[in-house]
């Protein structure tokens, strides 16, 4: 038996000592405004079959907005923790939480506990550690833990399987807005959610450990609810374009509807396609991705908002109208694609640096910018005159080529190094390479996402 065989012998025992094969969701409220925030509890269900690692059970990777662990109330030893972002973390800072309180349900999962466990919920503070926000003492007799898995009456369908749920990472594929017509289009949209995404790298080098199931989830008729649009229609998840007022930004607030849907087969992450034109999307980390599907950028959504679903990556892009923005200090964030640090000895993808590559980088930033805000100026204007959407694609399509053209024919083009202007801020923060899908709508992520996801991976495989 080598060494690794061991430790993994050994975190399996701990696995069988303290849990079941089944998984434990627990369900609670999480409301607050944006001076303040409560949990409450709302019951446990048994989610099905244990679909994440038996032998990695502590995140030590601690990404997301917000952190959970499990912790056997006697000795306090953590039995299994993940970090995890919600659409409370988004709303409480929009101007909405100033006025109103919010209520939002969400869920934790893990594996089903043979006796009582604490469950702990922290926030990330300012100085990137985490803060306790609430504790829950679970107990998986009480009255109100569903201890029977539910009654699967969606059709489900497999689009590639390649082992057991604990050795894989599986991603269950919902459909939003296809009426039971469309379900011969879900399944090839769904196949080509698969598809596309498995021959992205680093997925591709790693897709034999990858498992994606589908989820029929019918609605009455085709398309997806646009309030900016004026479009009115209710569809199976309740998901919806205009989130926090944004017209182009899709999420369910539906949060148990998603989640007994998903859980009709073993996953980890969801990715949910909107049968519908717009272009449009949203990931959020460990919750889900959605992403429009019938649209020409329908391939750069799906693999950019798993990048945020699967990884947390950090938008790598900024708007243009803040590059007169001051030269402020920035707070080093916590994603593993984006960085304040231009130091070569501590920079946080430090080991993947290309040597005699100053930091920062020098790249075309002004001329990226000038053009950036003559594209944005004629977005807002094409919108406003609301012009067909296929005129918008091409649109697009240009600024692709345009950005593809410069970002690719510099003299660091193809360096790992630290190039200024990242999540939001054109100055004070820096992506790793000159072009990533987190960047513009370029098809491959830069090596520090590629990091990123990879480490991803192995916390769901080994
Ligand atoms: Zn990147």
């Amino acid at each position: 038996m080598t060494l690794l065989a061991i430790f993994s012998t050994s975190c399996q025992a701990k696995y069988d000592k303290y849990f079941s094969n089944a998984t434990m969701r627990l369900d609670y409220n999480h409301i607050g405004n944006a001076s303040e925030e409560h949990f409450a509890f709302d019951q446990m269900v048994n989610d099905g079959q244990w679909a994440g690692s038996k032998t990695i059970l502590i995140d030590d990777l601690r990404l997301g907005k917000y952190f959970f662990d499990v912790k056997d109330p006697q000795t306090g030893e953590v039995l299994y923790s993940r970090g995890y972002s919600s659409i409370y973390g988004e709303w409480e800072t929009t101007p909405d939480a100033k006025d109103n309180w919010g209520s939002f349900h969400e869920s934790l999962r893990f594996p089903w506990p043979k006796q009582e466990v604490d469950v702990t919920i922290y926030k990330r503070n300012i100085k990137n550690g985490f803060d306790l926000v609430w504790t829950y003492n679970v107990n998986p007799n009480h009255h109100r833990a569903f201890r029977a898995s539910a009654d699967n009456h969606y059709n489900t369908f497999d689009l590639v399987v390649n082992g057991a749920p604990e050795k894989q990472v599986d991603i269950v594929v919902l459909g939003e807005g296809y009426a039971k017509e469309d379900m011969g289009k879900f399944r090839k949209d769904a196949n080509r959610f698969a598809e596309v995404l498995l021959s992205t790298e680093p997925f591709a080098s790693h897709k034999e450990k990858f498992s994606i199931r589908a989820v029929e989830t019918p609605a009455p008729h085709s398309g997806v609810n646009h309030p900016h649009q004026d479009i009115h229609t209710r569809s199976a998840l309740s998901v919806t374009y205009g989130a926090f007022n944004s017209e182009r930004y899709a999420l369910g607030y539906d949060n148990k509807t998603i989640r007994n849907a998903s859980a009709a087969v073993p996953y980890e992450f969801t990715a949910i396609l909107m049968n519908d034109s717009i272009y449009g999307g949203g990931g959020i980390y460990n919750l889900y991705i959605t992403a429009a599907v019938n649209n020409a950028f329908q391939e750069y959504l799906f693999v950019h908002e798993f990048g945020h679903h699967f990884a947390d990556l950090a938008d790598e892009y900024y708007t243009s109208a803040t590059a007169y923005e001051m030269d402020a200090q920035h707070l080093e964030p916590w994603e593993l694609n984006v960085t304040a640090n231009t130091d070569p000895e501590t920079i946080k993808w430090k080991d993947i640096l290309t040597a005699d590559t100053p930091l920062p980088t020098p790249w075309e930033k002004e001329k990226y910018d000038k053009h950036s805000i003559e594209v944005q100026k004629k977005r807002v204007e094409m919108r406003k005159a609301k012009v067909d959407e296929k005129i918008m694609e091409n649109f697009f399509l240009d600024k692709k080529a345009w950005d593809e053209k410069l970002l690719s024919n510099m003299r660091y083009s193809n360096h790992v190094g630290a190039f200024e202007g990242a999540q939001y801020k054109s100055k004070g923060l820096y992506r790793s390479a000159a072009n990533c899908i987190m960047f513009t709508r370029h098809d491959q992520f830069c090596p520090a996402c590629q990091r990123a996801i990879t480490l991803i991976i192995d916390q769901y495989t080994k």
